[in-house]
């Protein structure tokens, strides 16, 4: 029985090419700077997105915390979306192993956090309060792309109020595919943007810092003191820089999936499907039906998390027939267990 893996855009595996890449990579000691293939991977990138220089993270949880780092100093605070992952999905690093007060502030239904909000967030200098220093956002965010007219308010916002702004770009060119614009659009007037390569571009291992070489360097020795400075990681420089070259016009595929397998479900009268824009559905389940269908799919191959509400991350390893597949477990599902 074949497996289809809609947990994440995590889960893809190095296909045969990406797999000689790693395999032929030229390698060195990349806390020397030695390693050709990191060297490339770091600079292509941030030329390719208009930055001065990158830094090649081996996870994307340590390439936002190291920004946060270089950004903020100790008693500092950033500006971030309840939602966001840098706030709510990397163990609280920031303020843990940064000294870093988050501010977190409401999302909005499109994923956005309110200009008005943000103005209001922003402290006096006056010593009650943490230093404001930075904002960061995040696009996509829950799959969805930021309106990017919102961005160019935010950066406007920034530059007057003399704020720092990061962005947490895990999936950008997901953003950008959709957006039909290049990465380099979607990430200007940041001061840093960090990339995953092992979500939708299918590598196994990496995220990339890119911004402009002074902050970079200061990433630079929080990485090593984070743990994250690696030798020759070259291997799986390699898988990005394949990635980057063959895995991005295709994230359209994995759009178009989402699209057919949130229409699909919408058909079924008892799930409601949010609105989908890139390779994230979200669709909501009854609670009381949840384990059975969980038990359904995984008897049919089908690994989800099923919740109330359940996330669908379609990808390079989700092919068009197993959406239909899916489809028809769903259906059969929801048939014969009619109410
Ligand atoms: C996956 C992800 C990250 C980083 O995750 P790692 O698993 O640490 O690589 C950061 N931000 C967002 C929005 C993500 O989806």
């Amino acid at each position: 029985m074949q497996t289809i893996d809609l947990r994440s855009d995590t889960v893809t595996r190095p296909g045969a090419a990406m797999r000689a890449a790693m395999c032929d990579a030229a390698v060195g000691d990349d806390v020397y700077g030695d390693d050709p293939s990191v060297n490339r991977l770091q600079a292509g990138l941030a030329e390719r997105l208009g930055f001065e220089a990158g830094l090649f993270f081996p996870s994307g949880t340590q390439s936002n915390l190291a920004a946060l780092m270089a950004h903020c100093q100790r008693g500092d605070e950033y500006i971030v979306g309840q939602e966001a992952h840098t706030y709510r999905y990397e163990g609280g690093g920031a303020a843990v192993l940064g000294s870093i007060q988050p501010q977190p502030l409401a999302n909005q239904a499109d994923g956005s956090i309110a200009l008005a909000d943000i103005e209001a967030a922003i402290k006096p200098n006056d010593v009650h309060y943490a230093r404001t220093r930075l904002i960061a956002l995040e696009n996509t965010i829950g799959g969805k792309v930021l309106p990017p007219a919102y961005v160019a308010e935010v950066v406007a916002l920034a530059r007057r109020r003399g704020l720092a702004l990061h962005l947490d770009g895990a999936r950008l060119f997901n953003a950008a595919v959709k957006l039909g614009v290049t990465a380099a659009d979607v990430c200007a007037g940041f001061d840093s943007v960090s990339v995953c390569l092992s979500k939708g571009l299918g590598a196994p291992v990496g995220s990339v810092l890119c911004g402009q070489r002074e902050l970079i360097q200061s990433a630079t020795r929080w990485r090593k003191m984070l743990g994250g400075g690696m030798r020759q990681a070259g291997v799986l420089a390699a898988a990005g820089i394949y990635a980057l070259e063959h895995h991005v016009a295709r994230l359209a595929d994995d759009h178009r999936h989402a699209a057919v397998l949130a229409e699909g479900l919408a058909a079924i009268g008892e799930l409601r499907v949010e609105p989908v824009q890139t390779n994230i559905v979200y669709v909501h389940v009854p609670l009381e039906r949840c384990a059975a269908l969980q038990a359904h799919l995984a008897a049919h191959g089908v690994l989800v998390s099923i919740a109330a509400k359940t996330r669908l991350v379609t990808h390079l390893d989700v092919s068009t027939e197993q959406i239909d597949i899916v489809l028809r477990l769903f259906a059969d599902f929801f048939a014969s267990h009619g109410g």
